[in-house]
């Protein structure tokens, strides 16, 4: 798709580790323009280089000198809002963005499980996106908020959707293996992770164990049909930088042989539409035969941090098969998958491609 102008765009919560992966993934965009940053009163006011301790990368100058806003509607003035607030104000913030008008995307885990909010990854769910219309009508709002997964259960419903779709997954075993970004910056102390394997992270499982049932649920008359799988997650913090690694024990309606899992892992092109989106990663699922991969340190930096990769599929004696899965949990599973909802939005006509404005009378009938 060509595009004349681009479409201006906010990150909320810039300054934080998804934040700044908003803004690695939103540089030279073809489609959008990062036009705004803003974060807490304690940032607003300075600079981007002044108020972020950048992490990764050079910091594109472009951004560095912008001033950081508050996180208000009157402040930013972007028609697309990408959101990587804390979720202690995450909810209204978000909210507050939606009733003025704006395309909300979000990370955060304050609006994933609400009835009229799309939980979505393009390539499992993206058909999910027809529900904003429903949204706007019953909140009365102008714009509308999509939010994207917890970065374990993208990882989880990524490597499960091919095989639910053909097979039909009924029980899963998650035990995940996740990575110290994904307690954000500071995040994690280093003497309490350093050479150590800490088997909790506060509210993790059950985000793991109820998004799964919405990600891969079937809309049926704008509403999501929870798909009947039983979820049962163990979340541990390891002491790796990026990436989150998942083993999972899956148990089928029809059992697979490990030939026909690998045929349909491979085969997968996900949702009609996702494929050749500029942030999507090609092939939509990376497969491995090597009998130690996927390893975070080797992989994953697949498709520039969009990749999920599986390796080790395999037969199971308590369930049916056994699988490891591992995507970025910073890119994949927050900032670059809330890019590709949007671009998902764009493509698909719902937001206009040089104003940005919602028009989302263009998903319907696409269920
Ligand atoms: P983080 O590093 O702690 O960043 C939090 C951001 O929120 C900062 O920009 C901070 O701004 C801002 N903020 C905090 N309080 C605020 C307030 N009162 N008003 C406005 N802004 C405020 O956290 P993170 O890891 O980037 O996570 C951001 C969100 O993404 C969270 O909801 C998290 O659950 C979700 N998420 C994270 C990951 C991951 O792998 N890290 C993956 C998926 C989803 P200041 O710098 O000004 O304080």
């Amino acid at each position: 798709m060509t595009m004349t102008a681009r479409i201006p765009v906010a990150v909320l919560g810039a300054t934080g580790a998804v934040g700044q992966a908003f803004v690695r993934q939103l540089a030279d965009h073809p489609w959008f323009v990062l036009a705004e940053v803003a974060a807490s009163e304690r940032s607003a006011g300075k600079t981007y280089r002044e108020a972020t301790r950048w992490l990764e990368g050079t910091l594109p100058d472009d951004v560095a000198g912008l001033t950081v806003r508050t996180c208000t509607p009157s402040a930013v003035r972007a028609p697309i809002v990408f959101s990587a607030l804390d979720s202690g104000v995450a909810g209204d913030v978000e909210a507050a963005f939606a009733q003025a008008g704006r395309l909300v995307l979000s990370n955060a885990k304050n609006f994933r499980m609400h009835d009229d909010v799309p939980l979505v990854i393009p390539e499992v769910n993206g058909d999910h996106l027809c529900m904003l219309a429903r949204q706007q009508a019953v909140r009365g709002w102008n714009g509308a908020i999509v939010t994207n997964a917890n970065c374990a259960a993208t990882v989880i419903a990524s490597a499960l959707a091919p095989l639910h779709a053909a097979f039909g997954v009924r029980q899963v075993l998650a035990v995940t293996m996740q990575a110290v970004s994904g307690a954000g910056y500071p995040g994690v102390p280093s003497l309490d992770i350093l050479g150590n394997v800490i088997p909790y992270i506060g509210d993790e499982e059950p985000k793991i164990e109820t998004e799964l049932g919405k990600l891969l649920g079937q809309l049926v008359d704008g509403e999501i049909v929870p798909a009947p799988i039983t979820v049962s997650a163990h979340a541990n913090r390891v002491p790796v930088e990026h990436g989150h690694t998942v083993c999972l024990t899956i148990g089928f309606e029809r059992a697979p042989t490990v030939a026909e899992a690998l045929e349909v892992l491979r085969a997968w092109k996900g949702h009609a539409g996702v494929a050749g989106l500029p942030s999507a990663p090609s092939p939509a699922l990376e497969v491995t035969d090597a009998p130690d991969r996927p390893q975070p340190r080797r992989d994953v930096q697949c498709a520039g941090g969009m990749g999920v990769t599986i390796g080790r599929v395999r037969e199971d004696a308590l369930l049916h098969l056994r699988l490891v899965a591992m995507a970025h949990n910073v890119v994949r599973g927050a900032a670059g998958g809330s890019v590709l909802n949007a671009e998902l939005l764009v493509a698909s006509g719902a937001v206009h491609r040089e104003s940005g404005a919602l028009q989302l009378g263009a998903l319907a009938g696409r269920q």
